[in-house]
């Protein structure tokens, strides 16, 4: 037996789970938080037994120190496990990864490197990555990267309409994220109806607190509503998503600056923005009771949503099917039917019943008759990290 041991890792925290190779069951999954903080980190290791401390944790090492001590204490010592690799998310691979990749020194620093496209996510890595080649000096270290998914778009889809001597200097092109969903939901869907990937047309919507879309060929990531940085496109928690440019200078002249203005349109915006709270069952709860922003909040969602699904049939030149994923795609069928509604007329026929089923697994949930195939398949970036890394090595 061997197993991967997944590590999806930020400026403070560090979050993993070890997963079978052959079954992808998880053998123990935990999170380590609040690491390099004033106030006290935090670890939570759940496996056969569960095992929760407070302690100071100044940095990604002892973080990794400390989940190692959890394994032990939890009866089940990492070394136990027979782990043949780490996998490491890695959010923004530019250009230049477009494929899961070996860590080395030279790699470790590139992803460092790509900081300037990704100041909140690629430093967080680069310490968790330095830290975990430290621990595990002797297992193979690989990079799946968020974005190397859209690199198959082609150039019309991820350039900006700017002078290409100014995008190339400063790298500016759209990118996408999401990938390792998009992935391994198209790949899921399309084995839930016994097809292969590449026969079919897809649309991905991956609804959570972040979210995107992606239209998929054969596989292929062909264009996707994420761009050069993961504020582009759907309403989302906290994110605006699509806005007129223009919107920016007006506001630096109106007397905000650049980091009021990314706050705004990061973190104080979508769902936040309109009622306080960036989870979608509170909007929901708003909305019925009458709230007027709540409310025009989902209309703005949808309206975003059904935009870019028009937008994608037109791309593909129609779908075989539509995925919906992560936590409103998974769990919303209010809005499942809201953003289908009035695509009949292209062959989009939801089953309200199978729609508000409340089954969990991967399902349909279109009408026997429907050519496009609607379906509800649950997002597992972990396993999809763990395969793409057991792949590489
Ligand atoms: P993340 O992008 O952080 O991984 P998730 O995919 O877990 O987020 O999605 C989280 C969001 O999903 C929540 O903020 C909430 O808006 C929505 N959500 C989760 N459960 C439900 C539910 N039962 N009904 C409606 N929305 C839900």
């Amino acid at each position: 037996m061997s197993a991967v041991l997944v590590v999806n890792s930020g400026s403070s925290s560090i979050k993993y789970q070890v997963i079978h190779a052959e079954s992808g069951e998880r053998l123990a999954d935990g999170l380590v938080e609040r690491i390099g903080e004033s106030s006290q980190g935090r670890i939570e290791h759940r496996a056969e037994k569960r095992v929760e401390r407070e302690l100071a944790i100044p940095d990604h090492t002892v973080g990794f120190a400390e989940m190692v001590a959890a394994f032990a204490e939890a009866g089940a010592p990492i070394e136990s496990l027979d782990i043949s690799a780490v996998g490491h998310r890695v959010v923004h691979g530019g250009s230049e990864f477009i494929a899961p990749t070996l860590i080395d020194d030279r790699v470790a620093e590139r992803i460092l490197a790509l900081a300037e496209l990704a100041p909140l996510h690629n430093p967080g890595h680069h310490a968790a990555i330095v830290a975990a080649r430290a621990t595990f000096p002797e297992l193979p270290h690989i990079a799946v990267f968020d974005t190397a998914f859209h690199q198959s778009m082609p150039e019309s889809a991820y350039t900006y309409a700017i002078a290409p001597e100014v995008a190339a200097k400063h790298g500016v092109r759209r990118y996408g994220f999401h990938g390792i969903s998009h992935a391994v939901v198209s790949r899921r869907a399309a084995e839930h109806l016994g097809k292969p990937v590449e026969s079919l047309k897809q649309i991905v919507l991956h609804l959570g607190n972040g979210a995107s879309m992606c239209a998929i060929d054969g596989g292929e990531s062909v264009d996707t509503s994420m761009g050069l940085t993961p504020l582009e496109g759907l309403v989302m928690g906290t994110r605006s998503g699509d806005i007129d440019p223009g919107v920016i200078f007006h506001l630096l002249r109106r007397g905000e600056t650049v980091d009021s203005i990314d706050t705004l349109l990061n973190k104080r915006s979508g769902f936040l923005g309109f009622t306080g709270s960036n989870d979608f069952r509170d909007v929901r709860e708003a909305a019925a009771r009458g709230d007027h922003d709540a409310k025009l909040a989902i209309d703005v969602y949808v309206h975003r949503a059904r935009h870019y699904l028009g937008a994608y049939l037109a791309v593909l030149r129609g779908a075989d099917t539509i995925v919906f994923t992560a936590g409103l795609g998974e769990n919303a069928p209010d809005l499942r039917a809201r953003v289908c509604a009035g695509f009949e007329w292209c062959g989009i026929h939801i089953d309200p019943e199978l729609n508000e089923a409340p089954d969990r697994g991967a399902r349909v949930i279109s009408t026997a008759d429907s050519t496009v195939t609607v379906l509800v398949v649950p997002t597992d970036e972990e396993t999809e990290i763990a395969r793409q890394t057991i792949a590489t090595v």
